[in-house]
């Protein structure tokens, strides 16, 4: 064999998550629009834009959540057709059950949730640990914080123990010290698991702070702009020549430095 036949099979072989040339309208509003790119096994992505630009589509179209008008998503090699156990999903808002307790609602998240089995007990257990939240297992929603709600949707996605995790903008609405928290946290659980990770955000720093790799996405119609690199070691400092110097270029990739601002989330 070639040396080229082998790279590209290594390559595909890598492959977790192709998009290949997918398009999506809306009535009148074309949200994506031949968007390509793959994500490898194990990779942390991030991909950001501004409002609009078919991020959450994009997500729920891996998801098998929406079908795309044209072209195909392939997880593993196969066409997503429908959702499956192999994706989680933890959606911006929470999407808890308000009357189940943070028990409930990660047991929801396992394939058998009515299952009371020892098994079943003791994985609740182990994810409720997992995402820092024991002590409040027999707690409802209302009586928890932002940060601990997202807490409960990641534990509740990582219940089946999927290959790829779907994240749309899961910290938007925590503040800033949790959110650094929760970004430490994901971190180490995808250390731990090597799961495949999908991150919708529209803040750079949080782009850079997870991802292996950005998809820099535009509006109007959503299309892929680039994919950066971020090659530096983790933790990352924020202030840290490299990381400045990474944001600068998604900035830049967004807009000029002026524009770029608005796409920035500082709180
Ligand atoms: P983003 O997540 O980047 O903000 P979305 O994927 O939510 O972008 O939306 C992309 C475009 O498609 C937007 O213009 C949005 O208004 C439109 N859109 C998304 N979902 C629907 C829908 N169910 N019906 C009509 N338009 C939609």
């Amino acid at each position: 064999m070639a040396m080229s036949e082998i790279s590209a099979t290594d390559q595909e072989s890598s492959e977790k998550i192709t998009i290949r040339n997918v398009s999506k309208a809306y009535e009148s509003t074309q949200a994506l629009e031949d968007v390509s790119f793959s994500v490898s096994e194990g990779e942390f992505c991030c991909v950001v834009g501004p409002s609009g630009c078919g991020k959450t589509t994009l997500l729920r179209t891996i998801a098998g959540l929406d079908d795309p008008d044209s072209g195909s998503v392939l997880v593993g090699g196969d066409p997503v057709t429908d959702p499956g156990l192999d994706r989680g999903m933890v959606f911006q808002e929470y999407a808890l059950f308000p009357w189940r307790t943070v028990r409930g609602n990660v047991r929801f998240g396992l394939d058998r949730p009515a299952c009371e089995c020892a098994d079943c007990e003791a994985r609740v257990r182990e994810l409720i640990d997992l995402v820092g939240l024991d002590g409040f297992e027999d707690a409802y929603p209302k009586e928890l914080s932002g940060g601990m709600k997202q807490r409960v949707g990641i534990a509740r996605a990582l219940a089946v123990d999927p290959e790829i995790l779907l994240m749309d903008e899961p910290f938007g609405s925590v503040d800033a010290r949790t959110r650094d928290r929760l970004h430490a946290e994901l971190l180490d659980i995808w250390a731990q698991t090597g799961q495949t990770i999908v991150f919708v955000t529209h803040d750079i720093d949080e782009a850079v702070t997870l991802a292996d790799r950005v998809v820099v996405m535009d509006a109007d119609p959503g299309t892929v702009q680039s994919t950066i690199s971020i090659g530096l070691e983790r933790p990352r400092e924020r202030t840290a020549h490299d990381f400045v110097d990474h944001a600068a270029k998604i900035r830049a990739e967004l807009g000029s430095p002026a524009d770029a601002s608005r796409y920035h989330d500082f709180s």
